[in-house]
């Protein structure tokens, strides 16, 4: 789908001429380094939204999450909501963007923070995930505040902390302090990069855990005095590779997940450590001869609409059980860490209507819904806010998030921007 396939439209002509601006906006928004860990520059980022929505009559809050995991004096978890009062009262658009970005990682052909402009498309960290997608939406808005001044309702963006943490110091925080209760926001679009003709409905719940097994420590050179906690751990894998994984691949979700490789309950092995620390390869030496006495697997494991969070822990657990029945001197703890209900907006939730509608008057084509195999802030929103009228949609290839040399196509994001004004236009531009 090309821009001259687009209905002429005052909306999408405003957008149109904002091209030039919204490629810079993208480009200044990826010049500021909000790595996450540790969470660097949330203030400044917060700042430099601000200025830019105050211009155009927006109400600026800005928020420290104080306490939360992560929040100190030297990385302050900032965020920024923007709220514009509309000429009448109606109803409550808000578009929320994570501001943070992960690490660059290797392979990178173009600097990671310098937003270069190649062929239509702006590279760097964060181009897609998502800082392109929070431009987007800041354009779709501005072009809307001209053509419609007199809009009903109201419009807020915000700009939130640590996504790619867990969200705590961001959205979960916010949510919270009443940021999306019901009575205040009506509408959540979230422009993570799931594309512009995919609206993205929910996301597959998770469990995190450690397990630990345990041994006793002696001299390496007669292990027989200990117990081997690398080898009870190795045991354990072998029965999950049997019992488990195989089952997991076969238990599949109704719900539309992309890419279809998720759509069953999957499980990764995160991370082990066993046995003495690692020596840093610039000291030098050779370890000591020990029996490791204790050994730490932490799982992510995946959990679908159809599954039950109780029941997926119990699985693990059976598992481990099995192997402390057959092996003399297995003793272990699992830990919860983190966990994460499946989420899922209902078709015929107002917004999904919405932005349907939007997506085939702008771009001549039918949305397909998708579902995502990670979590993003939908979670808080559902959860916390108890609000169920909430979306991801928005520009970008979700493959290349993460990945070096992640970029965003300009006129993907253009034709985004035409879906999110219109749908803007649909919610906002009511008769008296
Ligand atoms: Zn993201």
């Amino acid at each position: 789908m090309t821009a001259h396939h687009r209905p002429e439209s005052k909306l999408n002509e405003a957008i149109e001429r904002r091209r030039e601006d919204l490629i810079v906006l993208t480009q200044e928004l990826i010049r500021i380094p909000t790595l996450n860990p540790p969470g660097e520059n949330y203030r400044l980022i917060c700042e430099y939204l601000a200025n830019r929505l105050k211009v155009v009559g927006f109400e600026i809050e800005m928020v420290r999450a104080e306490g939360a995991p992560g929040d100190s004096a030297k990385y302050p978890r900032w965020n920024v909501v923007a709220r514009r009062e509309g000429k009448r009262t109606g109803q409550c658009v808000h578009f929320n963007s994570h501001i943070d970005v992960v690490e660059t990682g290797h392979g990178w052909t173009h600097d990671p923070f310098g937003g270069a402009l190649v062929d239509g498309r702006i590279y760097g960290r964060g181009a897609c995930d998502m800082k392109g997608g929070l431009a987007t939406s800041i354009i779709a808005c501005e072009a809307f505040l001209e053509v419609y001044p007199d809009y009903a309702g109201a419009i807020e963006i915000s700009g939130t902390a640590d996504e790619e943490s867990g969200g705590y110091g961001g959205v979960a925080y916010l949510a919270e302090k009443g940021f999306f209760s019901p009575e205040r926001v009506q509408h959540v679009i979230i422009p993570e990069p799931l594309h512009k003709d995919r609206i993205c409905l929910g996301h597959r719940g998770l469990w995190w855990a450690e397990l630990e097994t345990k041994g006793r420590i002696a001299h390496g050179s007669m292990p027989f005095l200990g117990d081997c906690a690398v080898r009870h751990m190795g045991a354990v894998i072998d029965e999950l590779e049997d019992s488990v994984f195989p089952v997991l691949k076969n238990r599949l979700t109704e719900a539309p997940v992309i890419p279809e490789g998720a759509r069953n309950a999957t499980m990764n092995l995160n991370s082990i450590h066993g046995g003495q620390t690692e020596i840093p390869k610039e000291d030098g030496g050779l370890p000591s001869p020990c029996v490791p006495d204790s050994c730490r697997l932490v799982v992510d494991r995946r959990v679908l609409w159809e599954e039950n969070l109780e029941e997926t822990k119990q699985e693990f657990r059976d598992a481990v059980e099995r192997v402390k029945a057959r092996r003399d001197g297995f003793d272990y703890e699992l830990r919860d860490m983190f966990e994460v209900r499946p989420s899922m907006t209902d078709k015929d939730a107002p917004v999904v209507q919405t932005v349907t509608k939007a997506i085939e008057d702008t771009l001549g084509i039918t949305p397909e819904y998708v579902v995502s195999p990670g979590t993003y802030d939908q979670k808080h929103i559902d959860r916390i806010g108890q609000l169920k009228n909430c979306i991801a949609y928005g520009p970008g290839i979700l493959d290349l998030a993460h990945q070096p040399d992640e970029y965003i196509d300009v006129d993907d994001m253009v034709a985004s921007a035409c879906v999110m004004a219109a749908s803007l236009e649909q919610l906002l531009v009511v008769p008296e």
